[in-house]
C-alpha cells in the first residue's frame, strides 16, 4: 500500500482533486440535477426488451459508427440535421473531453466564464489544457460585448459557453453565443445540458450551426431525458467536426448495450419528458417561495435553481442533509443550488429550509 504523492503522477496532476459531489443515500436527493421521477414502466419495458436483443450479440463488437443512435438522436433535435451532424459518448462530458483531446491539450486553452460547470476545468487539467476562468456581468450574466471582450483578451483555442449556466441557471441570449463566435478564433461549444428546460418559445443555439464550422452545441440525455444512469451525451456539428473526434474516441467506445437503450428510450422523447413541464412548474414554485422566505433566487431557465441570502451555505447544507434533504454547496458565497424534484420532494425542501429560517 503506497498513496498517492508516492507515485510517478505527472506534474500538472499532483495536489488536484477528482469530481466529487456528494453520493449519499437520502430521501430526497436534490444535488446533481437528474431528473428525479422514474422512467415510465412501459418504456422501461421497451429499451429491456432492447437491451436483451442486443446482448446475444455481445460477442461482436459495437457499430463503431452508432448509426442507428446517430439518427436517432438527429431526428429528436430536427432543425434539419442528419447523422452526419451527430456525435455521442458517454454522457456529454465524454463528449467534452474528446473535443478537447481534439482540439485542446498541451500549449492550448479552453475558456469558459465562472462560475460555471466544474467539470470544464477538471477536463481541462485532464487533457493538459489550461484552463482560463472570464469574468460575466453582474448577476452571472453575460452580455455579448463581455463575452466578446473576454475572448479577444485572452484568446484561447477553445471557448465553452453554457446555457442555461450551471450553476447558476442563467440562460444565454443568442447574441451573446454569436458575439463569442465572432470574436473566438477557435472552436466553440455551447453546453446545452438544460435546453429542454428552457422557455418552449426561446430557440436553441442548434439555429446557429448552419455557416458556422467551429461552432458545437452539445446536449445530454442526462437531465431532462431521465437517463443519467445510462450515460449518453451527444452533440450537433458540422460533419467535419465528427471527423476531428473519431481521431481521439477509443474504438467501439459506445457499448452495444448502451446504444440499443439510448435507441429505444429515443423511440419514447414524448413519454420521456413528458416530466419536464412538471418539473419546470416545480422550478417556478422553488423560485416564488424562496423569495418569499428571504433566499432572493437567480434567473433560471434549468431545472435547478442558484439561491443567495445564506449566511452559512455550508451550515445550512448540512442542517438540510440532517432532515434528509440534499442540496449542492458550489462554492459561492452566501448561496446554495437546488434541484426541482417531485412536488412531494420540492415540499420536503422547502419544509425543511423553512423550519431552520423559523429556528434562526
Ligand atoms: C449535468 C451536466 C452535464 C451532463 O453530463 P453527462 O456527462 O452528460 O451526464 C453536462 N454539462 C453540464 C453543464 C451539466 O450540468
Amino acid at each position: 500500500m503506497t498513496s498517492l504523492s508516492d507515485l510517478p503522477l505527472r506534474d500538472d496532476l499532483r495536489g488536484k482533486s477528482p469530481y466529487g459531489a456528494p453520493q449519499k443515500v437520502v430521501p430526497v436527493a436534490l444535488n446533481v440535477n437528474e431528473n428525479t421521477h422514474p422512467i415510465p414502466e412501459d418504456v422501461a419495458g421497451d429499451i429491456v426488451a432492447a437491451v436483451a436483443k442486443a446482448i446475444q450479440g455481445v460477442n461482436r463488437y459495437p457499430d463503431r459508427e452508432f448509426v442507428e443512435l446517430r439518427e436517432s438522436l438527429a431526428g429528436y433535435l430536427g432543425h434539419g440535421l442528419t447523422a452526419a451532424n451527430i456525435w455521442a459518448a458517454n454522457g456529454s462530458n465524454e463528449v467534452i473531453q474528446q473535443i478537447l483531446q481534439a482540439f485542446g491539450g498541451p500549449g492550448r486553452s479552453l475558456l469558459g466564464f465562472a462560475p460555471t460547470y466544474s467539470m470544464y476545468s477538471i477536463l481541462a487539467s485532464g487533457t493538459g489544457t489550461a484552463w482560463i476562468p472570464a469574468a460575466r456581468d453582474a448577476d452571472f450574466e453575460l452580455s455579448p460585448e463581455t463575452a466578446a471582450a473576454e475572448i479577444r483578451r485572452a484568446d484561447p483555442d477553445i471557448v465553452v459557453l453554457c446555457s442555461p449556466n450551471n450553476p447558476t441557471g442563467t440562460p444565454l441570449p443568442l447574441e451573446t453565443i454569436v458575439a463569442a463566435y465572432d470574436a473566438a478564433r477557435g472552436m466553440v461549444i455551447v453546453d446545452e445540458a438544460y435546453a429542454e428546460f428552457m422557455p418552449s418559445d426561446q430557440p436553441s443555439a442548434l439555429t446557429l450551426l448552419p455557416g458556422r464550422e467551429r461552432l458545437m452545441v452539445s446536449r445530454t440525455m442526462s437531465k431532462a431525458f431521465a437517463f443519467a444512469g445510462a450515460r449518453v451525451g451527444y452533440l450537433a456539428a458540422d460533419p467535419a467536426v465528427t471527423d476531428a473526434l473519431r481521431l481521439v474516441r477509443l474504438p467501439y467506445h459506445l457499448s452495444a448495450l448502451t446504444q440499443a437503450a439510448a435507441v429505444a428510450a429515443l423511440a419514447h422523447s414524448g413519454e420521456m419528458l413528458a416530466m419536464v413541464d412538471e418539473i419546470k412548474g416545480q422550478r417556478d414554485r422553488l423560485v416564488r417561495e424562496l423569495a418569499t422566505l428571504g433566499y432572493p433566487p437567480h434567473r433560471t431557465g434549468s431545472n435547478f435553481v442558484l439561491f443567495g441570502g445564506v449566511d452559512d451555505p455550508h451550515a445550512t447544507f448540512e442542517a438540510l442533509l440532517e432532515q434528509g434533504v440534499l442540496i449542492r454547496d458550489v462554492g459561492i458565497p452566501g448561496h446554495l443550488r437546488v434541484t426541482a424534484g417531485t412536488e412531494a420532494e420540492t415540499t420536503a425542501f422547502l419544509g425543511a429550509l423553512a423550519a431552520l429560517k423559523s429556528q434562526s
